[in-house]
Formats: C-alpha cells, sequence, structure tokens
C-alpha cells in the first residue's frame, strides 16, 4: 500500500449524472464579439442544466463555442430550450446548433503524447502529412491549438491512441520530408516538472566555435577551423582534435580572452530562452569542449547555475597549447549532465539538454528531452527532436511555453537585457 495520506484520499463528490444520461451538445459559431458566452448560458441556465464541458477558441475574430449539457428532463422542456437557443443565436447573428446524444466525452485513449510541430513557414502540405502518419499510426489528434507566430509558426496537438515512441519515429521521417520540425513528448506532469536544462556553447548558445576565436588571433583559424569541423561531423575523435588544436595555440598571448568573450555573438533568442526558463524556475547549466576563459564570462552575465569546459593552460600569461585537469568530451558532456543533474537534484527524466555536434550525442541520448539545434545530421537522426530554424528560444515551444506567455512575463519583468524577442 501507499503510504502517502494523498493515496488513500477517497472520492467523496457523488458521481455526475452525466455517466450514461442524456446530452445535449451545443454548437454556437460566428463573429466575436463581449457577451457570447454569457448570453449563451443565460440562456441555456433557465433549465436547470449541468455543465458537462466546455470549449471556446476565438480564431481571426471569429469565435466557436461548444457547450455540453445534460438535457433537460421532458422532451417539451427540450423543445422550449432548442427554440429559446436558436432565437437567441438568431438575434446575435450566430450560427448554432444543437446535437443529441449520451454522456460525455469519450475517455482520451492510453498511449498520450504532445506533438509540437514548428514551420517556417508551415504549409499545408506539411499538415496534412502529418495529420495523416498520425492517423495511419492509430493515433487520435484530440486538441490543436497555436503556441506561437514568431519568430516561427509553432502548433502543438495532442494526440492519444499511439505509443510516444512509435509516434516519434513516424513523424521524424515525415518532418524531414516535409522540411518542418516535430517534436514528440510524452503527456503527463513529467513534462510540466522538467526543471534543468544542460546546453552546449559553441554553434548552441552562441554562433562561434570559440577556439576559432582563439585561433584568428594566433593566425592558424583555418587550419583549426578544418579541424573543428571533422570532429562536429563525427569523424575525428574529440579529444585527439581538442589537443591537435589546442597546441596550435602554444605561444599565444592569454590576454587575448578579453578580445574573445567580446567576440562571442549570442545565437538568436539565447537570451530569451534562459531569461524566460530563469523565471519559469529551471536551472540552467551549460558544458562545452570549449573553454573556461570564455564559459566563466557567460556564467556571470547569464547567471547560469552550473558550468563545465575545458581549460587552456596559462604560463607567464602565455598558452603553453595544452589543457588542464579532466577534459570535456563527448562523454565528459554526459557525465557532466549526470552531476548537475544530481547537484540540482532533479533526475535524469527532468532535464533538457541541447546540442548541435557529434561530442553532444551522449549527452542528448542521457537527458529526459534531447534537441538536436540546428545539428550535423548524424546528431539530428539520433537525438529524440531536432530544431532546424536559427532561434534558440523555439526550445521553449518544445516544451509546451507558448510565444504569449514569453511576452508577458517579459511585459511584467520590464524590458529585456539587449535582445529583442528572438533578435539578437
Ligand atoms: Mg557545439
Amino acid at each position: 500500500m501507499n503510504a502517502s495520506p494523498l493515496a488513500a484520499e477517497p472520492h467523496t463528490a457523488p458521481q455526475p449524472r452525466t455517466e450514461d444520461g442524456r446530452t445535449l451538445l451545443v454548437k454556437v459559431f460566428g463573429k466575436d464579439r463581449p457577451g457570447i458566452t454569457t448570453g449563451l448560458f443565460a440562456t441555456l441556465a433557465g433549465y436547470g442544466l449541468e455543465v458537462v464541458d466546455i470549449e471556446q477558441v476565438v480564431t481571426r475574430g471569429r469565435i466557436t463555442l461548444c457547450a455540453l449539457v445534460t438535457a433537460p428532463d421532458s422532451p417539451g422542456a427540450e423543445g422550449g430550450l432548442r427554440a429559446v437557443v436558436h432565437r437567441w443565436a438568431e438575434e446575435q447573428k450566430l450560427q448554432a446548433e444543437i446535437l443529441s446524444g449520451i454522456g460525455d466525452n469519450r475517455p482520451r485513449r492510453e498511449g498520450r503524447s504532445h506533438v509540437t510541430v514548428l514551420g517556417h513557414p508551415l504549409t499545408a502540405s506539411a499538415v496534412a502529412a502529418l495529420t495523416s502518419r498520425i492517423t495511419e499510426s492509430g493515433g487520435n489528434i484530440d486538441r490543436v491549438f497555436r503556441l506561437a507566430k514568431y519568430p516561427v509558426t509553432a502548433v502543438e496537438l495532442a494526440v492519444s491512441g499511439v505509443a510516444t515512441e512509435r509516434l516519434r519515429a513516424e513523424l521524424a521521417l515525415e518532418a524531414a520530408t516535409q522540411r518542418v520540425d516535430v517534436a514528440v513528448v510524452a503527456a503527463g506532469l513529467e513534462r510540466r516538472a522538467k526543471r534543468l536544462v544542460v546546453m552546449d556553447v559553441d554553434s548552441t548558445l552562441i554562433q562561434d566555435e570559440v577556439i576559432e576565436l582563439f585561433a584568428a588571433h594566433a593566425g592558424c583559424e583555418a587550419e583549426v577551423a578544418e579541424v573543428t569541423a571533422a570532429a562536429m561531423r563525427g569523424e575525428l575523435d574529440f579529444a585527439e582534435s581538442l589537443h591537435a588544436r589546442v597546441a596550435l595555440l602554444a605561444g599565444l598571448d592569454a590576454s587575448v580572452t578579453e578580445k574573445v568573450r567580446a567576440e562571442v555573438r549570442f545565437t538568436p533568442g539565447a537570451r530569451t530562452l534562459i531569461r524566460t526558463l530563469q523565471r519559469l524556475g529551471f536551472q540552467v547549466a551549460v558544458v562545452s569542449g570549449g573553454f573556461t576563459q570564455v564559459t566563466d564570462h557567460l556564467v556571470e552575465q547569464l547567471g547560469l547555475d552550473f558550468a563545465a569546459a575545458n581549460t587552456l593552460e596559462v604560463v607567464d600569461g602565455k598558452f603553453t597549447g595544452r589543457v588542464v585537469g579532466e577534459i570535456v568530451d563527448r562523454a565528459g558532456k554526459a557525465r557532466w549532465l549526470t552531476r548537475f543533474a544530481e547537484q540540482a537534484k532533479v533526475p535524469l527524466e527532468q532535464t533538457v539538454a541541447i546540442g548541435d555536434g557529434a561530442n553532444d550525442l551522449d549527452m542528448l541520448n542521457a537527458a529526459g528531452l534531447g534537441v538536436a539545434f540546428n545539428a550535423k545530421p548524424v546528431v539530428r537522426q539520433a537525438a529524440d527532436t531536432a530544431v532546424n530554424v536559427p532561434f534558440l528560444d523555439t526550445v521553449l515551444y518544445l516544451l509546451g511555453i507558448t510565444r504569449e506567455e514569453v511576452e508577458a512575463a517579459d511585459v511584467l519583468d520590464g524590458p529585456a537585457d539587449g535582445e529583442g524577442p528572438a533578435a539578437g
């Protein structure tokens, strides 16, 4: 037996009398204006009905209002109700429909997922292809709503009746064909409880590869860039490539660190993402195959909770061409994710990892949700979810946070520090 006192709490409320009783679905459609919802329910109020469900949505100024209510006991009363609802709707220049039936909505089936679709643009043919895949795999679309119209069009579909893993595999194939991003996550409380986000730095949080910024000052940028690209494609062992690239910095004056810090360019939406996560109580970490010389500065600038990176060795004010301490490579990144989760007291299932390179793969797989951000193909194929638009704040939509909520929080807390919405 579960010892929790909450688990034993009895349901004291009486069972609703809608279980197998007759119900009426009242649907109203037309031009939206204040007072329609009140008007409909005031009209229904005279019949002593119980409200079973209400759904309302306004799309480009048109309201669709559905009320599911218990049916009146006598056929005479029901006839009267139908007449007054239609009369009211006519006066309001609305279309009304009343359908008789039995009981409540069918309960949602097992296998419940949230499917987020990001399009830039989102085309009708992409929606047709994705929804047809959902149907073919046995899933049902229970609800759809828009999360954002800017900087991408994002919609969320609540799907039931198909296992999350299966749905994810089906939709990943279609997403690639349709050139849209699709994220499939299991429904449930875990989704609301994600409490640690761990981000890669180079080409994820920032647009640059930090070692290339250092290399530019050492005059060996092209040489370093070549090795970096091969390592990120997964063609080279990361630790080996790191040592080879760092060796090229030997003798460079360590004072260039200040210049490099100033040269770093955030990915559009990076500050919005972090600011919003922090407001929501998430802890945020970075883990980088780059260098503490830069990540320490990011921690300060962004108020991050944790960071791990390699440290360039400095002797007599010059880089030696070596790194000191434990190497943060592909396995190291996953190890740091686990450590940060322990320190943050967050189970691994409630972590989100974001990265673009082959050295992020272990971390993306270890996290509860792994997001490949504008990633190399090898990473995109292995991750739970891929985002291929260049705006980091779109990750918020994968967590079910709407653009409206992000902007409302910005209004409450005052203007953002140096970054418009997803623009710098
Ligand atoms: Mg990277």
